[in-house]
């Protein structure tokens, strides 16, 4: 069936479990706010470890039958609810915007991205391969399989509401895993409706289980320890992804951990410059610079750095910051006091240790966590922002003299997510693209970001890849069966 009329989704507040939506087991609840204005949004059902355990218990009990669906019938249910979210497209996006505050505009757009996921998965679910070989000795038939990994963790960031969630439930879905989702408790109204929606597509009851929760660790800790969960697919802060993998090794798990960046964007002398101050509004400005994928740090060659900073700074002082539900809003608030309060003191450090300020710089009074585009020059390499990730609408320019030196700032790093690169000379940019040690790059582009490529970083950004032919790969196992030629 095909999905024609748009049909409301009612606000889902509370825990999905083997099917059911559920309160939470000890009644308690907890507030979504809009960072636009402050407003509470919605109370959500706040998960405890009894909860957690139910929800575990049903991805294990559900695992065995849903492996044994056909691929057909899994690619189905993720194509269907890809026709839903379509569909839907204009609410989700209002949701979105609601509880995490980028424009509508943005909004829109992580909804057309969060929903190819589902589509590329769908179609990968039919084309799970194997192989058949011979052994050297021509003695024995090698047939190998690819079975599901098992019942799946997925932790998620709120900074992409439904992308960061439909990016581990599609192939996970594809693959035939079981899951237990724990979506960022700033932002868990988009995933709530997502799963609603998986629902309706006809994904069977206890394949995908929501436990939101106030205390991420007391519902993610039972699961990882549960000893029913095979594997963990997080994104978040290297952080928390450290923890997990030390949860992980306890019951030897399968990990993928999406976690932080600190993006170099490199313009070099013959770079149309044009070109790389709209990249560099793509990178640094895309929601509200409020991802891992961020431009963090801009290498600009010393000959081209000024004109390259102020025509940034033009652009940049030229968006409208406001509430993201207004049409014209360019620029939303950040997500909460935390963030605003981290993005100021990385600017005030630039300042006090030289960096100049070429547009924006502080932010305005009134309700709402707003932060003013900014555009920083001559930051200096001891300012805390070279290696912290700035998760704000603060563009840092570094000035730099030889292709080395570029590359030696690059990598200077523990992250390893993304690089920007931009130069018309081909042998430069296969020369530096080689060089940067980064999982992504993006030449003459400010995006990356593509369900149909392998998403993902090196170094402390994480292990694994999302998206692309490889994405479904982190779901499957291996089994190989020796058959003798007799
Ligand atoms: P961010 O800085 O993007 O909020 P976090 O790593 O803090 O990144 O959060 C990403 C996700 O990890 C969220 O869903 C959050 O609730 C969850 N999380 C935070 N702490 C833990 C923990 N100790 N165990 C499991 N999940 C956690």
């Amino acid at each position: 069936t095909t999905v024609t009329d748009a049909e409301p989704t009612t606000l889902q507040n509370k825990l999905l479990i083997n099917g059911e939506w559920t309160a939470s087991a000890n009644g308690k609840t907890f507030v979504v706010e809009n960072p636009a204005t402050g407003e509470v949004i919605a109370e959500v059902a706040d998960g405890s470890p009894a909860d957690a355990q139910r929800a575990i218990e049903a991805a294990g009990a559900a695992q065995a039958d849903w492996a044994r669906t056909s691929p057909r019938e899994r690619s189905e249910i993720l194509r269907r609810a890809y026709d839903i979210i379509i569909s839907r497209a204009d609410e989700l996006a209002r949701l979105i915007t609601a509880e995490m505050g980028k424009p509508l505009a943005e909004a829109r757009g992580e909804v057309a991205y969060g929903a190819e996921f589902f589509r590329w998965f769908s179609e990968e679910a039919v084309r799970i391969g194997g192989d058949h070989t011979t052994s050297g000795d021509g003695k024995t038939r090698i047939v190998v399989t690819r079975d599901p990994v098992g019942p799946c963790v997925l932790v998620t960031p709120w900074n992409f509401p439904l992308a960061m969630g439909t990016r581990k439930i599609g192939p996970a879905v594809a693959a035939g895993c079981t899951m237990v989702f724990k979506p960022a408790e700033l932002t868990p109204l988009t995933s709530l409706a997502l799963a609603d929606i998986l629902i309706e597509a006809g994904l069977p009851a206890g394949v995908l289980n929501v436990v939101t929760t106030s205390d991420a660790g007391s519902v993610v800790g039972p699961w990882m320890s549960s000893g029913i969960a095979r594997k963990i697919s997080f994104t978040g802060s290297t952080e928390v992804g450290k923890i997990l993998l030390r949860q992980a090794a306890d019951n030897v798990m399968r990990t993928s951990m999406e976690l932080g960046g600190n993006a170099p964007f490199i313009v070099c002398r013959d770079a149309d410059i044009d070109r790389a101050v709209e990249g560099a509004m793509m990178a640094k400005m895309r929601n509200m610079g409020e991802a891992c994928t961020a431009a963090n740090r801009m290498f600009v060659h010393r000959d081209v750095a000024e004109e390259f900073g102020h025509k940034l700074a033009d652009r940049m002082s030229a968006l409208a910051v406001g509430n993201g539900a207004d049409a014209e809003t360019e620029v939303g608030p950040l997500i909460d006091s935390d963030g605003l309060s981290k993005v100021q003191s990385l600017v005030d450090d630039a300042v006090s240790k030289g960096a100049a300020v070429v547009a924006g710089g502080s932010r305005p009074d009134g309700p709402g966590y707003f932060y003013p585009p900014t555009v920083l020059a001559d930051v200096p390499a001891s300012a805390e922002l070279m290696s912290t990730e700035i998760f704000g609408p603060v563009a840092a320019v570094i000035p730099f003299d030889d292709e080395d030196e570029a590359i030696r700032l690059a990598n200077d790093t523990e992250w390893g997510l993304v690089a920007y690169l931009f130069t018309q000379d081909i042998d430069r940019a296969l020369r530096l693209g080689e060089r940067l040690e980064v999982g992504m790059v993006g030449l003459n582009t400010g995006l990356v970001s593509n369900p149909a490529a392998p998403f993902g970083g090196v170094k402390q950004s994480g292990v694994g890849r999302e998206g692309g032919r490889v994405g479904i790969e982190e779901f499957l196992e291996y089994k190989y069966m020796a058959i003798p030629r007799t």
